[in-house]
């Protein structure tokens, strides 16, 4: 599970997940949009439209799915339903991973139901170029004793282990510096991939900020 809000959906975002799913051997990597994001602002594109360009984005790309659960559910997106709802799907013994970057990781304490998160899932943090800023101590005591350094030692079990990973592809890339370009009317070329490019010309999207 690679969740986020994908305001829009950029190449830092899916080539993380293809390289997830081939450094980890998965056999798919859901992208989840979030709904209402429960730790930052609204988005500025509503949840539909935002899951309309990671779809377009993905494509046909192998192993990647655009998954719309949580623009199902009513309240906050917590990251803790979507596993539980992967879990009971994948089964107990299914290995299930939660993906996600350095800058996200580090407000992990801060989430709804942490603990459990490793309960239904292994954390997978993927380094990401500009976010190299200190644990919290809340963050260490979460995360102690769960760290391995291999992602061969997650495969032992279903879920509880924490690595943390360099991909080979690091892009200094966000959607707050794609926002900007937009809507300053300049180029976002080769940031996105083209069909999310064009339905946000055609829509629009993101031209005021
Ligand atoms: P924003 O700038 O609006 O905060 P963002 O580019 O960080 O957006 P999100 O949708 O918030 O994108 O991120 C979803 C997930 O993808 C998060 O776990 C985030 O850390 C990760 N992520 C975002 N950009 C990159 C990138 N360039 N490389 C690796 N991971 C990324």
């Amino acid at each position: 599970m690679f969740g986020g809000t994908f305001d829009p959906v950029h190449l830092g975002h899916l080539r993380s997940a293809v390289e997830l799913h081939e450094a980890l051997a998965l056999d798919r990597v859901h992208m989840v949009p979030a709904c209402m994001p429960p730790l930052r602002d609204r988005p500025q594109v509503a949840p539909q439209e935002r899951l309309n360009l990671l779809r377009l984005g993905i494509g046909d790309t192998p192993g990647l799915v655009a998954d719309g659960r949580e623009l199902e559910r009513d309240g906050p997106s917590y990251s803790v339903d979507t596993l539980a709802g992967l879990r009971d799907e994948y089964g107990r013994e299914a290995r299930l991973i939660m993906a996600l970057g350095h800058d996200a990781f580090l407000r992990l304490a801060d989430w709804h139901e942490p603990q459990r998160l490793f309960e239904l899932a292994h954390l997978v943090v993927i380094d990401r170029p500009d976010h190299a800023a200190p644990l919290s101590s809340a963050l260490t005591e979460l995360i102690a004793g769960r760290e391995v350094d291999r992602p061969e030692l997650l495969m032992r079990r279903a879920a509880g282990g924490l690595l943390r990973l360099a991909l080979p592809t690091r892009m200094a890339l966000s959607a707050t510096a794609i926002r900007q370009r937009l809507a300053e009317g300049r180029s976002v070329r080769y940031l996105l991939p083209e069909a999310v490019e064009r339905r946000i010309d055609a829509a629009s999207l993101y031209r005021h900020s």
